[in-house]
């Protein structure tokens, strides 16, 4: 085989990213090493994915056995890994049924045309408009760029679906306004994640808890990002105590292995009935086998308990970082969904930060170009919290000292 090196991705690959020059090849908890060996620590966590870190040793041996046994089937059989993790989900939420696809995007696009067809099963055809929120994110098919609230996403890709409302975040006097009896669902992320890390307040939610039922639309929750654990609770909707209709997951579900759920309940399952909708790898033996031992792991006090201190130690070293440099206005966000909001005089060297952050051995994130993010594993040892963190202020230093 040739040596991989980063010119490759500018000659073979799409140019729809631009990846760092680095080129990772190996992980072991929160910390990944390169081509050349050197040594980085993850507050990244492969975008909010990887929340057991990487090389779990329980999640290895998952897969590893899974490997030797069954990859796959298509859905003509079920399979005993599917069947054991629907049984989890169902039994630690309020829901009743799971539908298993291969990505968030791909588990957002289920639920919002299960959304439609319940309204149409129940309601009627005219009952099919969707209410969402300016700056959301649901994934990168037409559909859920489309409901998303981030014009860039959508632009000259159309014609885009129709009947999709977006609403300012947090404004309940214009989602009482725009919610109507032809509304078949309202979709939110309870923290928007790529958006900027904007938590939704408890009222808001409770206020589009208490107009769907009033107008007969479904609640949707994506927990792709703010789900299985990184608000310390293994779900956002327990930690806010509003239970949707609907709940998406995927990137933690499976630590970095392909995996999306869909969970709702029986009586709305319903109506994806047989032959509706699909998927071949769906629900594939080997995700689901991952995912069922992430879950296992990930929902216990050992790991949820863990979350509110490391977020502690997180925010007070970044409070300590930014009175000696003082560039950032505000940290926000729950648990280990993290957003450092540059403040008004440094706006949009969120990147700058990361580069910076990377030269010095640490992965951070961005969310937009004013908010640095930090998205670590939930069980990241407090030894590379604190040498993360060493890190990380010599690289706001260094923009600091730039500007
Ligand atoms: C990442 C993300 C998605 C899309 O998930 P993919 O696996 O990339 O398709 C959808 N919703 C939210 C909130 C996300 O953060």
């Amino acid at each position: 085989m040739t040596h991989a090196t980063r010119e490759m991705f500018d000659q073979y690959m799409a140019p729809n990213y631009a990846p760092a020059k680095i080129i990772p090849v190996r992980g072991e908890g929160s910390r990944v090493w390169d081509q050349d060996g050197r040594c980085y620590i993850d507050f990244a966590g492969g975008i909010a994915v990887t929340a057991l870190g990487h090389a779990h040793p329980q999640v290895v041996d998952a897969l590893k056995r899974q490997a030797d046994s069954l990859w796959h089937l298509s859905n003509v059989f079920t399979n005993e890994p599917a069947l054991e993790l629907a049984k989890m989900m169902c039994e630690a939420t309020f829901a009743e049924r799971a539908y298993f696809a291969n990505s968030g995007g791909e588990v957002n696009e289920a639920a919002f045309k299960l959304a439609r067809r319940y309204a149409y099963d129940h309601h009627g055809p005219e009952k099919n408009e969707i209410i969402s929120f300016d700056g959301s994110f649901h994934g990168r098919t037409l559909f859920t760029v489309s409901v998303g609230g981030q014009p860039k996403y959508t632009e000259g890709f159309g014609p885009l679906p129709g009947g999709i409302t977006h609403l300012p975040l947090n404004d309940i006097d214009a989602l009482r306004a725009a919610v109507s009896s032809r509304t078949c669902a309202v979709i939110v992320e309870p923290i928007q994640g790529e958006g900027g890390i904007r938590s939704c307040t408890r009222e808001f939610l409770e206020a589009a808890r208490a107009v769907c039922d009033e107008k007969n639309a479904l609640l949707v929750f994506d927990e792709v990002q703010c789900g299985m654990g990184r608000t310390g609770s293994l779900f956002a909707y327990q930690h806010y105590g509003v239970t949707p209709d609907i709940l998406t997951s995927a990137k933690a579900l499976g630590c970095g292995f392909p995996v999306g759920a869909m969970l709702t309940r029986a009586d709305i399952a319903a109506s994806l009935a047989v032959g509706t909708h699909g998927s071949t790898y769906g629900g594939n033996p080997l995700a689901c086998a991952v995912a069922g031992t992430v879950f296992s792991i990930i929902n216990t006090p050992q790991v949820l308990d863990g979350v509110a201190s490391r977020r502690r130690l997180i925010e007070d070293g970044l409070q300590a970082i930014n009175a000696r440099y003082p560039m950032f206005s505000e940290v926000r966000g729950e648990g280990l969904l993290i957003g450092w909001v540059l403040s008004d005089a440094y706006k949009g060297r969120a990147r700058e930060v990361l580069n910076a952050a990377l030269a010095e051995g640490l992965f951070v994130l961005v969310a937009g170009a004013d908010v640095v993010r930090i998205a670590p594993s939930l069980i990241v040892p407090e030894s590379d919290i604190a040498e993360g963190l060493e890190s990380l202020e010599r690289a706001v230093a260094s923009v600091y000292a730039a500007a």
